[in-house]
């Protein structure tokens, strides 16, 4: 069994992958070549926004909209949540500015607002600088609530970042993951729900000033021409190759999300009779794309025993995440803790990924569901 299958999705598209790289191959323009225009005028309409800038991958996705907004020293403050993965964060730092980690929801996982409005209130006047941003993520494929966190960011003038990473294909309010804030921000590491065969990532807004920036900023800040650069950029540009594959992907990925839909409902069926667990909470007015199907055990010591029982049992099991970025090595010093973001370090201990894929099957699920139940049966026999 496999924690994500890639390899049932390639056998169907195969033939059409490799006619797509053999026609890159022939035109051989290899950086932005036609198919990286065509892929950004696909996307941004799937999405619903004026600009898509395609590029190296979705950490740059997010660099790069932070340099276009002119983040760049301790001054500026930049609001995020700790439970993610490092890219979120790392490139707050990586710009000389300050992050500064708010809690998430106990239900969601995602960025609680009252903590963002909390966190802006403070650090408005109180800073030498001022709070220039807030990122907020999609984790695990659901979109994080924007409604408040958009109504908050407007009326304090801060810009919002939406790290959909992971949320490719989810809906909220009957608008895209993408569209969200003043710039969306998509991966297409090959295990996101629209994964490539290698790095790669997508910036999305409606701002067409800030387009214009973030793709100059993409290629070295190019103005008129490759050498009139007329700001600081890097080389975070999307191979023609990447962009050629990911649009035969692209065709199969209204049916996988169909399909990771009913893998997530088969999940919440076959494991609803362990009280134990808490199964994934979807906000009712979006659609989460799935990402991962993770699970909160009821303490941390369970989610040992469930690790041990499946991996036995050849069940890969993945813990998204085992420590809140705050508690990574590089961000220690920043001095945030357990006491500013309890659930985040909360989650961390008890979460854990079950395999998911649009290709699971039943069977695989149900064998996935006996071995869970088998844990807390033995527990109970134990007490
Ligand atoms: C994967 C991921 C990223 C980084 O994307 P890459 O394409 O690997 O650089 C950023 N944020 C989140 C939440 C992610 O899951």
């Amino acid at each position: 069994m496999d924690f994500i299958d890639l390899k049932t999705q390639q056998g169907l598209i195969r033939k059409k992958i490799f006619a797509a790289v053999k026609k890159v191959f022939d035109h051989g323009q290899y950086i932005m070549g036609p198919e990286v225009f065509e892929l950004e005028e696909t996307l941004a309409e799937y999405v619903g926004v004026s600009h898509a800038i395609s590029c190296s991958s979705g950490t740059d996705a997010l660099l790069i909209s932070c340099m276009a907004k002119g983040i760049r020293g301790t001054e500026d403050v930049v609001i995020t949540t700790p439970f993610s993965f490092i890219a979120t964060a790392e490139i707050i730092l990586l710009l000389g500015a300050r992050p500064v980690f708010v809690d998430i929801d106990p239900y969601t996982y995602n960025i609680d607002p009252s903590e963002v409005q909390r966190a802006i209130s403070f650090y408005q006047g109180r800073w030498p600088g001022s709070v220039k941003a807030v990122i907020a993520v999609d984790i695990f494929g659901q979109p994080a609530d924007y409604r408040r966190l958009e109504n908050i960011c407007a009326q304090e003038g801060v810009f919002l970042i939406e790290d959909a990473a992971q949320s490719f294909g989810a809906e909220f309010l009957n608008r895209k993951a993408g569209s969200f804030g003043n710039v969306g921000c998509t991966s297409f590491f090959p295990s996101k729900p629209l994964g490539g065969y290698g790095d790669g990532g997508m910036i999305f807004t409606n701002d067409d000033d800030l387009a214009e920036r973030m793709r100059s900023i993409r290629n070295h800040g190019a103005g008129k021409d490759r050498y009139d650069n007329v700001r600081l950029g890097v080389n975070g540009r999307l191979d023609t190759i990447q962009a050629a594959i990911l649009l035969q992907k692209f065709r199969l990925f209204p049916e996988e999300l169909e399909s990771r839909q009913k893998v997530a409902e088969q999940y919440q069926d076959l494991l609803s009779g362990i009280s134990e667990l808490t199964l994934p909470y979807v906000d009712g007015r979006g659609k989460s794309a799935w990402a991962q199907y993770s699970i909160l055990a009821d303490s941390s010591l369970t989610r040992h025993y469930i690790m041990e029982t499946l991996t036995r049992a050849g069940i890969p099991i993945q813990i998204y995440y085992p420590k809140p970025i705050c508690a990574q090595p590089s961000f220690r010093e920043i001095g945030f803790n357990k006491f500013h973001c309890p659930i985040s370090y909360e989650v961390c201990d008890r979460i854990f990924s079950l395999p998911f894929h649009p290709y699971l099957t039943l069977e695989e699920q149900k064998k996935i569901a006996a071995n869970l139940f088998r844990v807390y049966n033995r527990l109970k026999e134990n007490k």
